[in-house]
């Protein structure tokens, strides 16, 4: 895999708090992702990256600088690790560890993280972010509302290994990723899944499967949504070649990025029925679905 090296200046992004994740900054070490989904966002023309992967070699001591700032002014808020990219990549964060360099700094800084991967390598890591658990310094108006300082989540849009073939033929396999979670689990850690994006006429007939495998696991919380189409080209190529049968259906449902809003009422009202009967929560803190 061809890893460009770029140095950047700046590394944290500041936004608004997402209310289902609940981060407040992004940090991506790298540009691109060794994953390459095809339902990636990233394939969007609003979000399209161009040139490949690159690997921010001094993402670290720009971190550094960025978060002494914030934390001076007691701007303390949930880093999500990553946004755009896989930040536990097999064959690149192995190589580089910039995801496990810039994890120090972020202890050194007592920052939140809320870590989203589909990777098992999070395990490598698992010594600072049980450290940071204790030390990290929550906005006020989460005190209380979460246990600690890192949420760990894992990202799955199939239990299926053939379809995960398809659409995420780079990462790990689910099983791997479930058996992963476990393990976080098991460390205390809290943790949950985000069965996002769900495919419509592919895996959301396991909707149901994927609450109880989520209730066996001793998952946290769960986040589900189906398919924002914003890599239209993309994914209509691997359906064409795939799915032929279901080229006029998506091209049915989806009119714009989002699914018709009938399909998606209904998911998740099948989504709700489901979860309220493996006793699980939806998200973090309580999420209005408006359904
Ligand atoms: S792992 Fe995430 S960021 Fe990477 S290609 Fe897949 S969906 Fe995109």
């Amino acid at each position: 895999m061809g890893v460009r090296k770029v140095f950047v200046k700046s590394v944290l992004n500041r936004h608004r708090r997402d209310r289902w994740f609940l981060d407040e900054y992004s940090v991506n070490p790298y540009y691109g992702c060794p994953f390459n989904c095809v339902y990636c966002y990233t394939h969007g023309g609003r979000y399209g990256v161009r040139g490949g992967l690159a690997v921010k070699v001094n993402a670290p001591a720009v971190l550094d600088r960025e978060l002494w700032r914030r934390g001076r002014r007691g701007e303390y808020g949930f880093i999500a690790l990553s946004s755009a990219t896989e930040p536990w990549g097999l064959g690149v964060e192995d190589r580089y560890g910039v995801t496990r360099r810039c994890l120090r700094v972020i202890l050194r800084h007592r920052f939140p993280v809320h870590c989203l991967t589909k990777s098992t390598l999070i395990t490598r890591d698992l010594d600072i972010l049980a450290e940071l658990r204790g030390r990290a310094r929550l906005p006020a108006d989460l005190q209380g509302v979460v246990r600690d300082g890192i949420l760990i989540t894992f990202s799955l849009s199939t239990l299926r290994d053939e379809v995960a073939e398809v659409f995420e033929p780079r990462a790990p396999p689910p099983r791997e990723r479930l058996n992963t979670l476990a393990r976080v689990r098991e460390e205390g850690f809290t943790a949950g899944i985000s069965y996002i994006p769900v495919l419509p006429f592919i895996t959301d007939s396991e909707v149901e499967e994927m609450a109880r495998v989520a209730k066996d696991l001793g998952a946290d919380y769960v986040f589900f949504a189906p398919l924002t189409l914003e890599g239209r080209e993309v994914y209509l190529r691997v359906l064409e070649s795939r799915y032929p049968e279901l080229v006029a259906r998506y091209e049915e449902l989806y009119r714009g990025r989002t699914p018709l809003k009938q399909y998606v009422a209904r998911f998740y009202r099948e989504v709700l029925k489901h979860l309220e009967r493996y006793g699980l929560r939806f998200g973090i803190t309580e999420v209005d679905l408006g359904v």
